[in-house]
């Protein structure tokens, strides 16, 4: 499979884009490819990119997680459940007499049709070690949720047969009541008490599911954390949030990773960052030097002159981007040490140097070189 196209490039706007700066640049491309006015030969091609690309970033939430882990996040969806794009959708019932209800200031209806309604999502957190999110890592996850009954197919009923339409209200899932007010009678409509507001009659339950449509069920869910991920950043699992109502589809799981300190690496976004104690001698002559890096063990060469502070890189050695943008580099902050504890030997030898340089050397003597001075002269 050709690697996909950066959906912010696919639709050509910039990742601070406003909804309304999306929604353009989507209507002016699905027009430009709509395959019953385009006639180019890759014109569905790009017409499927765009739609899809403005599926995820029209949507707060998916937007967010492409923001956050590119297109790896929509390649999770571990279990049976459909990950990805189908993990979403807009379930969420409106009843439109509702708005017109309360626009016209009429009405007053108290109840409204029940449909399938998304279940809501759940949170957890789990911790890993720095050099797990550093290389990814999968792991199994103990879930506990509610799963569609297989055998009834959600509908909690033991066959198709036995689903009826309730008779009390004729399948609407609400009934009208009239009701005497100080305003005279009012008309009000409620959720049917005889169907819960399904419109439907169950003959005979399921036995699996005793009638329910769902089981509760404990499963270990195998989780990719991708490598690269960062502290504080989440991992969502399709279809592993609250239950959905009326045959609505679950929610999701986002799993929050904490990402456990190293010793040895600092971490600034992919970039790491270790300081690097180099002898005087050696940064003035230069010297070969083996860094650890979060690969393993490399060889850096420390050029003959180099200062305290200087800051050396080691390219494509730092984090892998989530977004498979590329990787970070490792960057190495080199700290001159100052030799301490010198021999009378060492000192001279140092003192040779600075004479070399056609200077006098002007050092603070200790008190036993002093008086030895004093006595010479
Ligand atoms: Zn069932
Ligand atoms: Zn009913």
């Amino acid at each position: 499979m050709a690697t996909k196209r950066d959906y912010y490039e696919v639709l050509g706007v910039s990742k601070s884009a406003s909804n309304d700066e999306i929604k353009a640049a989507y209507r002016k491309l699905a027009k430009k490819y709509h395959p019953d006015l385009n006639k180019e030969p890759d014109a569905e091609e790009k017409f499927k990119e765009v739609q899809e690309a403005y599926d995820v970033l029209s949507n707060a939430q998916k937007k967010a997680q492409y923001d956050q882990f590119g297109h790896a996040a929509f390649e999770q969806g571990a279990g049976g459940f459909s990950g990805g794009f189908n993990g979403f959708g807009d379930f969420q019932d409106v009843d439109l007499g509702d708005i017109f209800g309360s626009f016209f200031g009429g009405g007053r209806r108290s109840s409204r049709r029940t449909g399938p309604t998304r279940g809501n999502d759940r949170s957890a957190s789990i911790s890993i070690k720095f050099m797990e999110a550093i290389n990814g890592k999968t792991i199994e996850f103990p879930i506990t949720y509610d799963e569609p009954c297989t055998k009834c197919g959600g509908t909690g009923a033991n066959s198709s047969s036995d689903i009826e339409t309730c008779s009390h209200c004729n399948g609407t899932g609400s009934v009208r009541t009239r009701q005497q007010t100080i305003f005279g009678t009012m008309e009000t409509n409620t959720t049917c008490p005889h169907c819960n507001g399904t419109g439907k009659i169950i003959k005979n339950k399921c036995t699996s599911c005793d009638g329910k449509g769902y089981n509760r069920v404990k499963r270990n869910v195998e989780v990719k954390i991708p490598a690269g991920i960062n502290n504080g950043q989440q991992i969502r699992v399709a279809g592993k949030g609250e239950r959905g109502s009326n045959g609505g589809p679950n929610g999701d799981l986002f799993i929050e990773v904490r990402v456990e300190r190293d010793s040895r690496f600092e971490r600034d976004g992919n970039d790491i960052h270790t300081i690097l104690e180099v002898p005087m001698v050696e940064a003035a002559l230069g010297c070969t030097v083996e860094i650890e890096t979060v690969y393993g063990p490399v060889e850096m060469t420390i050029k003959e002159g180099t200062q305290s502070g200087q800051i050396l890189k080691l390219r494509g050695k730092g984090v892998k981007d989530l977004r498979g943008n590329g990787q970070g580099d490792h960057l190495v902050h080199i700290k001159v040490i100052t030799p301490t504890k010198l021999t009378n030997e060492q000192k001279t030898l140092l003192e040779r140097f600075v004479e070399l340089e056609g200077k006098k050397p002007n050092r603070t003597e200790n008190l036993f070189e002093k008086i030895k001075r004093k006595l010479k002269n």
